[in-house]
C-alpha cells in the first residue's frame, strides 16, 4: 500500500517540486478541488464528486480537458496501483500558469492537474462515533463558498482554532445564522427532525449532505427540513451532528464546552450514522 500523486500526465514523487512558481493556483489560489472517499478499493458516489468538480470548473471559468471516462478511469488505476482499500483520492486543477497578474486570459492558460490518493486511519474513523466537540466562529469566507475552491485561508484559520480547543471542526455563523463547519456540513435535530442550512451560496453542497437528505433519513423515515437557523437554535439542540467525505456522519457531543443533549451521541445522529454507512458499503456510482 503506498501513496501515490499524478501530475499533469504522469506519476510522480509525493512532494515532488515539479509545480510552476507561476502556477496561478500558488499565487492566487486560483484553482479547484475535489475529495473522493475510497471504501473497499471502490470509490464512494464517484459520479457526485464528479457533477461537484465540473460544476465548480464551470463557475470558475475553468475549462475541462480530461474527458469523463478518462476521469473515472484514471480514479480506477491510482487506486488499484496504490493498493489502497480505506482512504481518498485528492484532485486539483488550477486555471494554469502565467506571470503573476489577477485577470486571466482563458485562451492562453492551460489548467494544471493533481491528483493524489492517501489511505485513512480507519481505526480514527470509527472513533467518531463516540462524538466529538465543536466551537462556534465567526463565517469569515466569501460569498461563494458552493464552489470549492482553493481559497481555504478561513478554513484553515477556523479548522487551527478548533483543533487547538480540542474541536473536530468549528461551526460557522453568518449574520447569526448557522451556516455549516469549517469542514463539514452541520445538522440539528429538535423534537426529532433534522435541520441544515440551505444549499445555496453559503455552504458547500456536502456529498455526505445529499446522501443524509436524499437517501439515509427518508430510508429510516426522518424528516429533514433545509431551512436556516440561529445559534440560539443551534445551543438548544436536541442532538448536532457533521457529515463529510471521511468522517461521514459525525455526532456533536460538545458545543462551546456544553453538553449538547446528555453530552452522549444522540439516537437519531446514530441511527443516520448507521444507515449512511450501509449505502457506503453497499457502494454508489
Ligand atoms: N463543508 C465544507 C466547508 C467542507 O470543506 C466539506 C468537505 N470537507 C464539507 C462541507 C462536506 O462535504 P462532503 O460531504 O462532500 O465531504
Amino acid at each position: 500500500m503506498k501513496e501515490l500523486t499524478y501530475f499533469n500526465g504522469e506519476f510522480v514523487e509525493p512532494g515532488a517540486k515539479c509545480v510552476s512558481l507561476d502556477d496561478r493556483g500558488y499565487t492566487f489560489g486560483d484553482g479547484v478541488y475535489e475529495v473522493t472517499r475510497v471504501h473497499e478499493g471502490r470509490c464512494f458516489a464517484f459520479s457526485y464528486h464528479q457533477d461537484r468538480l465540473y460544476r465548480s470548473m464551470r463557475e470558475m471559468d475553468i475549462p475541462v480537458r480530461m474527458p469523463p471516462d478518462d476521469f473515472q478511469e484514471l480514479h480506477e488505476i491510482i487506486i488499484e496501483q496504490s493498493g489502497i482499500t480505506e482512504g481518498y483520492i485528492y484532485v486539483q486543477i488550477t486555471r494554469g500558469v502565467s506571470p503573476r497578474h489577477h485577470a486571466y486570459d482563458r485562451s492562453k492558460l492551460e489548467p494544471q492537474f493533481l491528483m493524489s490518493i492517501h489511505p485513512v486511519d480507519m481505526d480514527e474513523v470509527n472513533r467518531l462515533a463516540d462524538g466529538v466537540k465543536a466551537i462556534t466562529l465567526p463565517d469569515e469566507r466569501w460569498a461563494r463558498v458552493d464552489i470549492k475552491t482553493l481559497n481555504l485561508v478561513p478554513n484553515v484559520l477556523a479548522q487551527t482554532k478548533a483543533e487547538k480547543k480540542g474541536a473536530y471542526a468549528a461551526i460557522y455563523l453568518r449574520d447569526g445564522i448557522c451556516t455549516e463547519g469549517s469542514t463539514s456540513n452541520v445538522f440539528v435535530v429538535k423534537d426529532g427532525i433534522i435541520y441544515t442550512h440551505p444549499a445555496d451560496h453559503f455552504i458547500l453542497k456536502g456529498i455526505t449532505r445529499q446522501m443524509v437528505v436524499t437517501k439515509v433519513a427518508p430510508s429510516l423515515g426522518i424528516t429533514v427540513l433545509e431551512k436556516e437557523f440561529d445559534k440560539e437554535f443551534l445551543a438548544n439542540a436536541d442532538e448536532i451532528f457533521f457529515s463529510d467525505t471521511i468522517g461521514g456522519v459525525i455526532p456533536v457531543t460538545t458545543l462551546d464546552r456544553q453538553p449538547v443533549g446528555d453530552g452522549k451521541p444522540g439516537k437519531v445522529s446514530q441511527r443516520l450514522a448507521d444507515g449512511y454507512n450501509k449505502v457506503l458499503d453497499e457502494g454508489l456510482a
